[in-house]
């Protein structure tokens, strides 16, 4: 099915990667897409006028009913989540997002939805497999056996075996996508849900603005990720959706850096070095993480690409005018 001509669902849409999904939509053509979020209008980060926005919460079935209701396509992306200080501390509640994926996929169903897409996570795959520094890069197979982050990763992990038993033995036509460490303009830099790259950069310029030339850094900086930014996270859902890919695929880079390199790059943009003060007891996540991208090159023939120094350049310059503007974090 094609999102041309389309009425689509974004679930999660006032959140970040929500926010410019539905814009992509439009792009692409959808005929119409209805955006729905938990949080108040005025908190989501982005509010494109063209859709039918609604306040609804997902977790429960007749909203998920009424969302679905009319739509051809879904994008899943709601989900209560954050950055490893809120994933380590709040697993509970990222379980709960449970109930959003599954009554999501039920009300698909009742309603005749005809593709629906989950956004899940690599912080599905084996803990074990992620202890060293010096990774090799995960692969899709590289899920089971299962030993996946505690709360948040369990839950990706059973949501996408629903989306797999959905299609297997309802027929509903789903696509998963495991995204990597996802950044950009309007999404979270503060309030403790932000991730690694806007959380540096807003220390950053916190200290180019206060004069106090130090950094608090989470764990030994020696952790490596690979960080996307969200234009090639847009165009990967889109392909993703498009493609005939039935199990879950990885959209992230691999362009791989230690958090001590990406507090390097910043510096650069920022023009400032500064003293780095490591806390060891912090949430830190995995040792290191990197996306393998043999089966999306194969799909797609295409990968995200986008260069983390492009990225973050953009990036720091939107949190840049949000902290000059006194805007706190939606
Ligand atoms: P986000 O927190 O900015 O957006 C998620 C949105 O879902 C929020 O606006 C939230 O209010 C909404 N939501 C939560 N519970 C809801 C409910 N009950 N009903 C309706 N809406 C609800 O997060 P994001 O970064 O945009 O992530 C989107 C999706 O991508 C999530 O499923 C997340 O797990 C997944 N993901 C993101 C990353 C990343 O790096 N950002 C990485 C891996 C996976």
């Amino acid at each position: 099915m094609k999102i041309q001509g389309a009425h689509t669902l974004v679930c999660g849409a006032g959140g970040f990667i929500g926010g410019h999904l539905v814009n992509s939509l439009y792009a692409a053509g959808a005929a119409s897409v209805r955006a729905v979020d938990v949080k108040p209008i005025d908190e989501w980060y982005q509010v494109n006028k063209k859709a039918d926005n609604s306040v609804l919460d997902l977790q429960l079935r007749e909203a998920c009913m009424e969302a679905a209701a009319g739509t051809d396509a879904v994008c899943q992306l709601a989900a209560d989540m954050g950055g490893m200080g809120f994933i380590e501390n709040n697993k509970a509640l990222c379980m709960l997002s449970v109930l959003t994926n599954t009554h999501m996929l039920v009300a698909a169903r009742e309603h005749g939805v005809k593709r629906f897409f989950y956004s899940s996570s690599a912080c599905v795959y084996n803990g074990e497999k992620q202890t060293s520094y010096d990774v090799i890069p995960l692969k899709e197979e590289d899920a089971y056996p299962a030993l996946p982050e505690d709360g948040y990763g369990w839950e990706k992990l059973f949501s996408e075996r629903m989306c797999r038993h959905y299609r297997e033995d309802f027929g509903l036509d789903s696509r998963v996508a495991r995204f990597h460490n996802v950044y950009g303009p309007f999404g979270t830099w503060d309030g403790g849900r932000e991730k690694a790259p806007a959380a540096i950069i807003r220390k950053v310029l916190q200290a180019k603005v206060t004069g106090k030339h130090e950094i608090e850094i989470w764990g030994d900086g020696h952790q490596t990720r690979s960080f996307m930014y969200i234009d090639d996270c847009t165009k990967g859902i889109l392909d993703i959706f498009h493609s005939n890919i039935l199990e879950p695929i990885n959209l992230g880079t691999s362009e791989l850096v230690t958090i001590n390199q990406l507090v390097d790059l910043v510096e650069d943009i920022a023009q400032i070095k500064l003293k780095r003060n490591y806390n060891l007891s912090a949430p830190r996540g995995v040792n290191g993480r990197n996306s393998d991208n043999t089966l999306i090159r194969k799909y797609l023939n295409w990968e995200p690409s986008i260069s983390l120094r492009e990225g973050m350049a953009k990036t720091y310059e939107w949190i840049e005018q949000q902290m000059l503007a006194g805007v706190a974090s939606k």
